[in-house]
């Protein structure tokens, strides 16, 4: 019998690039981890130019970090949001963020794919801070899917707060480094 496991875990410059310790208090203190997460992320080869955070938002305690992995880890789905919620529940072993007893948000230098929007609701954070949007992923070829402005509506009428293009430009140049230096473009589906 075939015993199929997947195994998700932090590339090593984690340990040395990320300070658990520190208190975030802006959205722009947060916004520059999740920046510097998916700068050093390519830095170190280990996947694509998009980070991610959670945070707790009472007190801004970093609970988790993602960064995406598609092509490291082999899985379409490995993407920034998606691994610091799975890491940030795995962290409080709960099975969404709202179970965790405090309010939490998510921190993408990117606004989210269709996917991770949808992981972002599912999560039960009450923030989703963006920094890069859409159209900067899209410039070098990175496609969101069926991301429409109703699925932001939704989320908000369910008691998320969105702010989108906190620090868009430092993060929208970490994905225009990325285009210009031929880094994979794993979604790019031709038509
Ligand atoms: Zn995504």
């Amino acid at each position: 019998m075939v015993r199929d496991s997947i195994r998700v875990e932090y590339p090593a410059w984690v340990e040395k690039g990320v300070d658990w310790q520190r208190r975030y208090a802006t959205d722009e203190e947060k916004m520059g981890l999740a920046i510097e997460l998916s700068r050093l992320n390519v830095q170190h080869q280990t996947g694509e130019p998009f980070g991610a955070a959670v945070f707790r938002s009472d007190s801004g305690q970093l609970v988790a970090v993602g960064m995406s992995q598609v092509a490291l880890g082999h899985n379409s789905v490995l993407h920034a949001e998606v691994v610091a919620i799975m890491m940030a529940e795995q962290r409080l072993q709960v099975y969404n963020l709202r179970v965790a007893g405090q309010p939490h948000e998510l921190i993408s230098s990117c606004d989210p794919c269709a996917m991770c929007l949808g992981a972002t609701h599912w999560s039960a954070v009450t923030r989703l801070v963006c920094g890069a949007a859409r159209e900067d992923a899209q410039r070098i070829g990175f496609d969101e899917g069926p991301v429409f402005p109703e699925s932001y509506t939704y989320l908000a009428e369910r008691g998320v707060e969105i702010v989108r293009g906190v620090l868009r430009e430092q993060a929208s140049a970490v994905i225009q480094a990325y285009g210009t230096g031929g880094g994979l473009i794993h979604n790019l589906v031709k038509i």
